[in-house]
């Protein structure tokens, strides 16, 4: 009767909005099992080997039901499980029309201070929410998915103190699940890992806008592209390998390091060890890898990822840890704010239906991202005059022009127009042969390139109608700039 009576006062929170009137009433309305647990609820300042971690991760799914969710992605090669812990005031559902965030920490075992910091966030996030403005804010209007242990079987092999070395790096077999993943520059014949395996799963499942991958090692916030084409000079150089999003990772990044404690200063972790202006870098310039996740999130699911390296240790002493959170909690939280800058918006039929994996590109940004199952797209761009374009098979193309300023995104909803049906409304005055001049939108420039939407391979959709002469664009998009 008591469990009843609460979920029904838990309810008629939910229906009022959350619009509670003291900082008090949140709590006992928004937690209903809150009083139900008498011990403190406390994150300390240690390590947390994969049984304490899981047992943390439990504790704060039990106590705060409302606001968490943990869901395991898939196991390691020892057999454990792959933790993602959701935080948000809709963790169970996605939100339509708010972003999906995510970070991942600990894809190299052996460096310690993200997995850490992951727990610290969450608690911090959870015991925020209602009480702080602006966590309640984020979790109002954001779902984030955080992995603290990609590599958990590295980190049980993993020697507290070790500033340096690979012991704990790998996953179980003795992969660098860093270089594991699909590459969009050079073929990676490296064997695909189960925890490799199991992030390319989620990731193709969930539509994530923006996310952040936490090593060790030094400190920088490093983007993409982290790979390069084949280069003569490759060996003896380090030059940028400049992404179409250039603009928006060096913002991104600039973002996580000017919140840090230090970061922004760029000092080198040791004399033989770069230095970082602004403490940030593209990936090929600081070293060009192969199959990393970075520019994997980014090529094939359209999610702006970048690498944050927090600590010049890769396993610093537990009691270094006050300190790195005390540098990375402003930055955590900022980063993942960015997820509402730019465009956002929905692709719908004449009839207002979502259109499905409807094929978006920012005009000369030659990297495609695809709606959702609810027709939404998501692209953090700064304050400017873009054009949209959307194409999805049956349908005419659109290209649309719009602004994005500083304050807010920029809600933009676009109506694809069905190919029959134009046919039909000129009483098949007009066949549709892959010209579209003459109709009452927008044409597409037929000089722009797509790439297809199943994949990075040129021609993957060979009857796509006018789009089947089209050749990739990121092909296109790598051939003008390095010949
Ligand atoms: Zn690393």
């Amino acid at each position: 009767m008591y469990r009843i009576l609460l979920f029904l006062i838990f309810i008629y929170g939910n229906i009022r909005g959350m619009q509670f009137h003291t900082k008090e009433d949140v709590p006992r309305l928004y937690h209903p099992r809150f009083l139900m647990y008498e011990e403190p609820y406390n994150i300390e300042f240690k390590y947390h080997n994969y049984e304490q971690m899981s047992r943390f991760l439990r504790a704060t799914s039990l106590r705060f039901q409302n606001l968490t969710a943990l869901y395991s992605i898939g196991k390691s090669v020892k057999g454990r499980d792959l933790w993602v812990m959701v935080v948000s005031s809709s963790p169970y559902e996605h939100m339509i029309g708010k972003p999906d965030v995510k970070y991942i920490a600990n894809i190299h075992g052996n460096e310690a201070v993200g997995r850490e910091l992951m727990l610290h966030l969450i608690h911090f996030l959870v015991t925020s929410y209602g009480s702080d403005a602006y966590i309640t804010w984020l979790l109002d209007n954001t779902r984030i998915h955080i992995l603290p242990s990609m590599n958990p079987d590295g980190f049980e092999v993993s020697k507290e103190g070790r500033c340096d070395g690979g012991q704990g790096r790998y996953n179980a077999r003795g992969f660098d699940l860093n270089r594991n993943f699909p590459d969009y520059f050079k073929q990676n014949n490296k064997k695909s890992q189960p925890e490799t395996e199991a992030v390319k799963e989620w990731v193709s499942k969930i539509q994530f806008v923006l996310s952040g991958s936490l090593h060790g090692g030094a400190l920088v916030a490093s983007y993409p592209f982290d790979n390069t084409p084949n280069s003569l000079f490759q060996s003896f150089t380090s030059t940028p390998s400049v992404s179409p999003d250039d603009d928006v990772f060096q913002h991104l990044s600039l973002t996580y390091s000017r919140n840090h404690g230090s970061m922004y200063q760029g000092l080198p972790c040791s004399p033989s060890q770069p230095a970082f202006k602004r403490g940030i870098t593209n990936g090929a310039e600081w070293y060009p890898l192969t199959g990393g996740m970075q520019d994997f999130n980014y090529v094939w699911n359209g999610c702006m990822e970048i690498t944050l390296e927090l600590s010049c240790c890769k396993y610093p002493p537990a009691a270094d840890l006050p300190h790195y959170w005390a540098e990375n909690r402003a930055s955590l939280i900022k980063f993942l704010a960015e997820a509402h800058r730019g465009v956002h918006g929905f692709v719908i039929d004449e009839n207002g239906n979502p259109i499905e994996r409807a094929s978006v590109k920012v005009k000369s940004r030659d990297v495609s991202f695809s709606t959702t199952k609810y027709g939404e797209f998501w692209r953090i761009l700064l304050p400017g005059v873009y054009k949209l374009e959307v194409f999805s098979n049956g349908y005419v193309p659109r290209e649309v022009e719009f602004v994005v300023i500083e304050q807010h995104p920029t809600l933009l909803n676009v109506t694809l127009y069905s190919i029959k049906r134009q046919y039909d409304d000129e009483n098949g005055s007009v066949l549709y042969n892959g010209n579209i001049g003459g109709r009452p939108y927008p044409h597409r420039d037929h000089t722009l390139h797509y790439r297809p939407q199943s994949g990075i391979n040129t021609a993957a959709d060979a009857n796509n109608g006018i789009f089947s002469s089209i050749s990739n664009g990121f092909n296109n998009f790598v051939t003008n700039l390095f010949g």
